[in-house]
């Protein structure tokens, strides 16, 4: 079957978006300063969270940079995400600096001061090595996290007729197993896939992604089991197929089913 391959290009725009990001990230990374001022040495659990939370606003801010710079290319895409988040993170520390008032310092010299003097909570003094070590540790919440998200971007469905990036939607098949699915999926049939009709206990999760103005999309389809173990239900997903290529016919077969599936939905009960 057909299924959706990135084109590996990005619009011009994309070195726009992409030097905007590391400009707003560097604008964020005082709000993180002050975020962190405020729980640091009152709240272990928060000094965890917040760098965590500020890597994933840093992997958002590179995803927006990636959707409005039209990138579906994977290395362009990793080096905004590795700009955007080295940037976040070393300008955190200029605004550190900025936001002390530390008279003829140097930037430096305040980070060997700060190293020396560390934190202080209630019962201990975190100071030399354990300065780094929190440094290092910062880093590590902060940067792998927001290029892993910042990356993420690049590699969603896009019609490259229409430019424009694909539309999620969604539609659960009740009562249609793997094995019901089998036949269409041989024959590569994805409308007869969409209409299929069953009894099973299992339900057939089916994800379009389509262009908002052409009738271009791709289907990704998964079965879903849901199984008790004590009083625990889990949902067991087996994936089929992603993102197989749709005809015009499959996406209208689609509408039409997930139209009807809200309709039902909205009756009143008599
Ligand atoms: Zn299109």
């Amino acid at each position: 079957m057909d299924t959706y391959q990135p084109s590996g290009r990005a619009s011009p725009l994309f070195f726009a978006t992409a030097a905007l990001a590391v400009v707003v990230a560097a604008a964020v990374a005082g709000l993180y300063q002050l975020a962190m001022r405020g729980v640091i040495g009152f709240d272990l659990r928060a000094a965890f969270v917040v760098p965590l939370l500020y890597g994933a606003v840093l992997g958002g801010i590179t995803w927006a940079a990636t959707r409005y710079g039209h990138c579906r290319a994977a290395r362009p895409a990793l080096i905004a995400a590795v700009a955007v988040a080295l940037v976040g993170w070393a300008v955190s520390y200029y605004w550190d600096y900025r936001l002390h008032d530390v008279g003829d310092v140097s930037f430096w010299e305040f980070l060997s001061l700060k190293r020396v003097s560390g934190w202080k909570s209630k019962s201990s003094h975190w100071d030399g090595g354990w300065v780094v070590f929190f440094w290092t540790l910062e880093a590590l919440l902060v940067v792998p996290l927001a290029i892993a998200l910042g990356r993420a971007g690049w590699s969603a469905p896009y019609c490259e007729s229409c430019r424009r990036w694909a539309r999620k939607l969604t539609l659960d098949v009740r009562g249609v197993s793997r094995d019901d699915a089998r036949p269409a999926l041989d024959a590569g049939d994805l409308r007869a896939l969409i209409e299929l009709r069953g009894d099973s206990v299992t339900t057939l999760a089916l994800e379009a992604e389509l262009c908002p103005k052409c009738a271009t999309g791709w289907l990704t389809a998964a079965e879903k089991r849901n199984t008790t173990t004590g009083k625990q239900t889990h949902t067991l997903h087996h994936a089929l197929i992603k993102r197989a290529r749709m005809s015009p016919e499959a996406i209208e077969a689609f509408h039409d089913r997930r139209n009807a599936d809200i309709g039902q939905k909205l009756k009143p009960i008599n």
